[in-house]
């Protein structure tokens, strides 16, 4: 689960972390109260939306006077925001954040995410503050520092040097720096976090550091242990339709192929968008309806993938263990009646009562049901119907 910025900021400032002061507002009323209140003499108005890129775009703006916030918040508030990280399709910005502006003395990176291959968190740094990280990796891989810290130890101060002489910081803003670090591993364990961003993490005029910018992502299953943070949700950036499906206890994923996949256990829906690929097609979402899938679940897994206007063909791949196939079978036959499917349904049903579920299908004698017998036969057929090759 993604955050705002100023939530970020908010976790960040607990644990003693210095960030900008602001306040976020959803109104022009709100934002000019808010710089009244803030004080001072320049300010920065920002989009809050879960993506970055913002500045890039034109949703973080410096203001020299009240006046010129009002302006910045009628430009940006309200109105739909394009970065490179939303897509073409953007994110209206539904908040903004009104903080006051730093003096920069110097842009660094910051951040720490999970290293899979060493099983370890892995902080890394650079020197090169305010740009994508993933464009200083391809031209300057030299600029960027990491390292991992083995969770049974815990950050310590040689973590904290090592990052720092790369970065070849001043001896002066060692200690500033190895506290700073510090702290961020403290919120990244604390909180289960799976990545936390300082983009830019500014070296102020003052000589200290603070999180000019900063996201968090957590580890979706760990927000059982942190009520405060799920409280932090925003349902508008998320998608609906993966919003829906949660709902009736559905995992659904989105994804930008043709072939649908109605699909039960994530183990077999994972090998079956696999087995899409190396049939030549590309899934268009991955959907797990739960180990004992229902009519109810078939026909909303049905709604569900429809809602996607890219799917060609569904492929419905599912293994009666516990639940019987004819049981699938007739769901299928309801929730293709109740949501008027059109498009080629490629079923396969295997495990229990298979035989009896075939004759079910065979019987309805719909058009747009295609029986398969197996997974490697049922992915050739729905990639062939996707690609409209199948007569
Ligand atoms: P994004 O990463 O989405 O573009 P940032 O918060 O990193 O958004 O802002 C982009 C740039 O705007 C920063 O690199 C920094 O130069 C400037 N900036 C952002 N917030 C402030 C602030 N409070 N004071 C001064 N400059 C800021
Ligand atoms: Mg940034």
């Amino acid at each position: 689960m993604n955050i705002h910025e100023y939530q970020a900021q908010s976790i960040l400032a607990n644990y003693g972390v210095p960030v900008p002061s602001g306040i976020v507002v959803d109104s022009l009323k709100e934002a000019m109260t808010a710089v009244t209140e803030l004080g001072g003499r320049q300010w920065v108005v920002k989009a809050q939306i879960h993506a970055g890129g913002r500045g890039k775009a034109g949703g973080v703006k410096l203001a020299n006077s009240p006046a010129e916030v009002e302006e910045h918040v009628k430009r940006i508030l309200g109105k739909k925001l394009v970065t490179h990280q939303t897509g073409p399709e953007g994110k209206i910005v539904k908040k903004v954040y009104i903080t006051k502006a730093i003096d920069i003395k110097k842009e660094y990176y910051l951040g720490m995410v999970l290293d899979r291959t060493s099983e370890m968190p892995v902080m890394i740094a650079s020197s090169e503050g305010g740009v994508e990280i993933e464009e200083v990796a391809s031209s300057a891989p030299e600029k960027i520092i990491k390292v991992r810290i083995d969770p049974l130890i815990g950050f310590r101060s040689f973590h904290a040097r090592k990052l720092g002489y790369g970065l070849k910081l001043p001896k002066e803003q060692m200690k500033d720096f190895s506290q700073f670090a510090a702290k961020l591993y403290k919120v990244y364990r604390e909180k289960d976090a799976n990545l936390i961003e300082i983009n830019p993490l500014v070296l102020q005029e003052n000589g200290k550091f603070i999180a000019l910018d900063a996201k968090i992502g957590f580890d979706d299953n760990a927000l059982i242990r942190h009520p405060e943070i799920l409280a932090m949700r925003d349902p508008d950036e998320e998608d609906p339709a993966e919003l829906e499906a949660g709902h009736y206890g559905l995992s659904y994923v989105k994804l930008n192929g043709n072939v649908g996949c109605m699909v039960n256990g994530a183990g077999l829906a994972m090998s079956t968008m696999d087995i899409i690929k190396h049939e030549g097609g590309e899934p268009a979402n991955f959907l797990d309806v739960g180990g004992t899938a229902t009519a109810e679940t078939v026909a909303k897994g049905f709604q569900i993938i429809l809602r996607d206007k890219n799917v060609k063909s569904i492929f419905v791949n599912i293994f009666g263990g516990i639940v019987r196939c004819d049981r699938i079978a007739n769901g299928i036959l309801e929730a293709i009646k109740t949501t008027k499917v059109k498009i080629p349904i490629v079923v396969r049903l295997d495990g229990t009562n298979a035989e009896k579920a075939a004759q079910i299908l065979q019987n309805a004698s719909l058009e747009n049901i295609i029986p398969a017998f197996n997974l490697a036969d049922g992915s050739q057929k729905a990639v062939k119907a996707a690609k409209g090759e199948l007569s």
